[in-house]
């Protein structure tokens, strides 16, 4: 029987002793002395005994230097792991009351930051490397039809007869330097990529992959790689029931890290599970400031960035009740 949020966390207190837990297993340890005797001064703070260094347990997470209490925060990964579709900003607001359009925005970037986990993984063995135009009708690709389009670069492990893990970079174009930086950051050196014929992946035998290029596969905006037209299709399906409106790119970050996040964990037969991973990455990660944030991972900034939190949106963003299932077994989460 699936337990509800005020079964879990009935209080402030039962979130703060969660995420005690969480930084210190074994009981306190002082960040600076290892000393494990400790006062609590509140809530939120423990002074160490033998040098009264004070440490917070929200420091060094993303809840670090938030108005809200720590409750909202679980609440929001509650419900952001709850909504099979992913979350909008405006989701996010009505179902936690903050007040401002502005203020979801920044948080969901926050949840963002957690669910990549920290210090990640490359992929490696077999890995299909694709490049697709997220954010028209279709999805497309490169040449005609491409502007306007978020340019995203997938990268789907292959074990043989299914999918494993996945990892998804939104950058500015497809040229050799942008998918060669995407690649060096997301797969093992050494390993065997598949791409399609495209000239920007030339450089691959010369960073140490060994690189077998696919012949062109069938229908517009498809390329020779099926497992990355599988996923390409998911999150296009997924895109389109959740989100209905044509996605900015600065929220598309976002999206791209919230797929990859559900999609490794996709086994998964529990939500509580999601939700509990969402909680400890959340407790391992350092929030940046939102500046920061909006250029992280992209090796060349969109000029869309730099403009400030986008308008909501002005159609309906309420999440479809069915879909989004995947197909194949999991593996180790990332
Ligand atoms: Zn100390």
């Amino acid at each position: 029987m699936a337990r509800t949020f005020e079964e879990l966390f009935p209080s402030e207190e039962a979130c703060h002793q969660h995420l005690f837990r969480l930084r210190w297993p074994e009981g306190f340890r002082c960040p600076r002395c290892r000393g494990d005797a400790c006062w609590q001064v509140s809530r939120d703070l423990y002074r160490c005994q033998k040098c009264d260094h004070q440490a917070s347990v929200t420091s060094g997470t993303i809840f670090h230097g938030s108005r809200r209490s720590l409750r909202v925060w679980f609440r929001a990964m509650w419900y952001v792991t709850n909504q099979k579709l992913g979350v909008s900003a405006l989701g996010l607001m009505k179902e936690l009351d903050l007040g401002s359009y502005h203020t979801a925005w920044a948080w969901m970037q926050k949840l963002r930051t957690a669910m990549v986990r920290p210090g990640r993984d490359r992929l490696g063995g077999k890995v299909e490397v694709g490049v697709t135009y997220l954010g028209g009708r279709k999805p497309g690709k490169r040449g005609r039809g491409a502007s306007g389009k978020t340019v995203v670069v997938v990268v789907v492990q292959d074990l043989g007869n299914r999918i494993g893990r996945i990892r998804l970079r939104r950058i500015r174009s497809a040229s050799a330097e942008n998918l060669a930086a995407v690649v060096r950051e997301e797969v093992e050196p050494g390993a065997q990529i598949f791409t399609d014929g495209w000239r920007g992946f030339g450089g691959l035998p010369e960073m140490g992959y060994r690189h077998i290029v696919v012949p062109k596969g069938g229908g517009p905006g498809e390329t020779a790689l099926p497992m990355v037209n599988r996923v390409v299709e998911l999150i296009y399906r997924w895109l389109q029931r959740s989100h209905q409106v044509a996605v900015r790119p600065s929220y598309m970050d976002y999206y791209l890290d919230e797929f990859t996040f559900r999609f490794n964990r996709r086994s998964w037969r529990s939500r509580e599970w999601l939700f509990f991973a969402l909680i400890q990455q959340a407790a391992a990660v350092a929030p940046l400031p939102v500046r920061v944030m909006r250029s992280r991972k992209h090796p060349v900034a969109s000029t869309i960035e730099s403009s400030g939190p986008p308008r909501p949106p002005l159609l309906r963003t309420k999440a479809h009740p069915d879909g989004g299932k995947t197909d194949g077994a999991g593996e180790a989460p990332a």
